[in-house]
């Protein structure tokens, strides 16, 4: 991100100011061991410390600034997902959310003026959260805050900057500043989750694996607008403009947060005065465009933003682990970021939590590293993927680009090429250590390692089960005694039974305290449910700590092999010199031609092809 623009004569956004109180260290003149200590109070660091307090680990965490937000930023994030409401709907924290944000599961593709076409993120009913909340970033740092008061066994801390930390074999050395003087902390753990500028990487060296800058510039203009109800109401889906006209052929994205006020955000790089798109007065030329001359509105914030893609090669380091941006960092598009973040902690937190209860052993840890690393390295190639299908650099993009924008004008199933952001889901940890199965099961979204599906249960919904606790569910009957909360689904639950994919005989599920399965065995058997529990505490590494990307079970193509291959035919017309281009890509209509083996079908595809001019 760029610098933020501010202007003092716009309404801007009031931020709440935290107090700064002395930290016990400056009084004593000791070194105090803390379990845990959190580095950064930002969406990673306030869920982990929740997380944390509530299974009784003490944990301090320090922030380096007095407000939410990161320093001057206050307008970034807004889009949360259902994931992440579940993980914060264990705190009361979803409700909040939910109540001030604007609900959403819909969006439209926009090319030029023209509506492509509208799509629905969560079709399935009967789940207690929806596909999205959209609510300033901001406000949900704050309610996790003001949450967090409540939680006697975390302490925040506010003007806490980190500025040295030594990683040793027993425990870590966190040196911190105060406006009153320095103080040092000792941790058995501590988690930097201290934002793309993490000093904690910087202060123990952590490499890089992929590090790149992006040119693409956009321009920000957050805006009030003074609409009626139904209106508000009726835009409360998220839209996205490719080929824009107010943006000369830029993209626009718009939709709706809390306090009627509109994110807009307009790709500029491609403008003779790319740096001149960013006063309020260029802002309000194109939203006037965009929106028309009769819409009442106000700027209340503007400003540029650029992105990096960043990964670290190991997010655990001895006694340090890292988690959101400071872990990795890649285009918004898709709104994973915060929304990875907040999985990392959930993830990190009640495996450190165990370690420390000495109910497990410290290769639990290791475990985080590959669920999370691989979910890192799936949010970047996804983030990426749309950045490229959003801004097309070469011709190459933009021929097939135009091509997929072409034919899913009329064609639906041509919808799952157009990436304007493959927008955050829970990642599923399918090739994790953890996981355990026996028997064949017709689901694969409730498969061990996916985070487990919702419906109607009881008087409410089935995530309410999942209380940050190994849980057994036995569908069909009562089990056996097994050291975990249980609960039964009957068969009257038929829409979860469809989701679990529950066989004649019933199944047993065990879920995981972060809410993710663990395992799943066909019939009632609470023996099978302990010992895959006990697994997880007795877990040891065997030495190898990545998970793959690839899907094993898939047999058609993936989203992300689709858009893998978007990249690959760009690519080879790119590389391809003109005279030969027609020659390459009628081979391989030939070869694709030869393995599709359909006479039929190869007619209708050039039929389709050639209708779309
Ligand atoms: C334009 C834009 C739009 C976005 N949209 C979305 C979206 O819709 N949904 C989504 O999920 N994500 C979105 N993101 C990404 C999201 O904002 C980030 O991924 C998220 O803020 C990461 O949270 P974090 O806790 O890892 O880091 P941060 O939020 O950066 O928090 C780090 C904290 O550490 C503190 N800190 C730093 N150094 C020190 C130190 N030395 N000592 C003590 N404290 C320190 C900082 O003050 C800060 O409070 C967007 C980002 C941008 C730029």
């Amino acid at each position: 991100m760029t610098q933020a623009f501010q202007p003092s004569s716009m309404a801007g956004y009031t931020l709440p100011v935290y107090e700064y109180r002395r930290p016990p260290e400056l009084s004593t003149n000791e070194i105090a061991l803390y379990p845990v200590v959190v580095v950064g109070a930002g969406l990673a660091g306030l869920t982990a410390a929740l997380e944390l307090g509530s299974r009784g680990i003490r944990t301090v965490i320090l922030d380096d600034d007095n407000t939410v937000g990161a320093s001057g930023l206050s307008s970034r994030g807004i889009c949360y997902a259902k994931r992440s409401l579940e993980i914060f709907g264990r705190f009361g924290v979803a409700e909040r959310i939910r109540a001030k944000g604007v609900t959403w599961n819909e969006g439209e593709v926009y090319r030029g003026e023209q509506r492509m076409y509208r799509f629905n993120l969560q079709p399935e009913r009967d789940q207690k959260f929806p596909a999205f909340v959209n609510l300033q970033q901001f406000y949900v740092e704050q309610f996790l805050v003001e949450r967090l008061q409540g939680v006697e066994s975390v302490d925040l801390r506010w003007r806490n900057k980190v500025v040295s930390v030594r990683n040793d074999a027993e425990a870590v050395l966190v040196g911190v500043e105060t406006p009153e003087g320095s103080y040092t902390a000792k941790a058995q753990y501590v988690l930097a989750a201290d934002g793309g500028h993490s000093a904690v990487r910087e202060l123990i060296g952590a490499q890089d694996e992929e590090r790149s800058f992006y040119e693409d510039r956009w321009c920000i203009a957050d805006v009030k607008m003074h609409v009626d109800d139904e209106t508000r109401r009726s835009e409360a889906i998220r839209r996205a403009y490719l080929d824009g006209i107010p943006t000369q052929g830029g993209a626009i994205w718009y939709h709706q947060m809390a306090d009627g006020i509109w994110r807009t955000d307009w790709q500029i790089g491609h403008l003779p005065e790319a740096d001149a798109e960013t006063t309020p007065e260029r802002a309000t030329e194109r939203l006037r465009k965009l929106l028309g001359p009769g819409v009442r509105f106000e700027l209340v914030w503007v400003g540029p933003w650029r992105f990096k893609k960043r990964l670290l090669q190991r997010f655990v380091h001895g006694r340090i682990a890292f988690a959101g941006d400071a872990a990795h960092e890649h285009s918004p598009f898709g709104a994973r970021g915060g929304n990875s973040a907040i999985q990392d902690a959930n993830n990190l937190a009640w495996k450190l939590a165990l370690i420390l209860q000495g109910k497990a052993h410290p290769d639990l840890l290791q475990t985080y590293e590959a669920e999370r690393h691989y979910a890192a390295r799936d949010n970047t190639e996804n983030a990426t993927r749309s950045a490229i299908f959003i801004g097309p650099a070469t011709g190459g993009q933009r021929l097939f680009r135009n091509a997929i924008l072409d034919l899913a004008q009329r064609h639906e199933w041509a919808r799952a090429w157009v990436n304007v952001g493959r927008l955050s889901v829970a990642t599923t940890y399918a090739d994790s250590s953890l996981n355990r199965e026996r028997g064949a099961f017709e689901s694969r979204s409730a498969a061990p390692g996916a985070a487990a599906p919702d419906g109607r249960f009881g008087g409410g919904f089935f995530v309410e089960q999942l209380q940050g606790q190994f849980t057994v569910a036995f569908f069909g009957a009562r089990g056996g005694a097994v050291d975990a909360k249980t609960v039964v689904v009957s068969e009257a639950y038929d829409v979860l039974w469809k989701r679990y994919g529950v066989p004649a005989e019933g199944a047993t599920y065990v879920f995981r305290p972060d809410g993710h399965v663990l395992a799943r065995c066909s019939g009632i058997d609470a023996v099978f449910a302990g010992e895959a529990i006990q697994a997880v505490l007795d877990y040891r590494s065997g030495g190898t700590s990545r998970m793959s990307t690839q899907d094993p079970v898939a047999q058609r193509m993936t989203q992300p092999e689709m858009d893998r291959l978007y990249d690959d035919l760009a690519v080879l017309v790119d590389h391809t010199p003109g005279p030969e281009r027609e020659r390459v890509l009628a081979r391989l209509v030939i070869v694709l031609a030869q393995e599709v083996g359909s006479y039929p079908k190869i007619k209708q595809a050039i039929s389709t092809a050639t209708s779309e001019k």
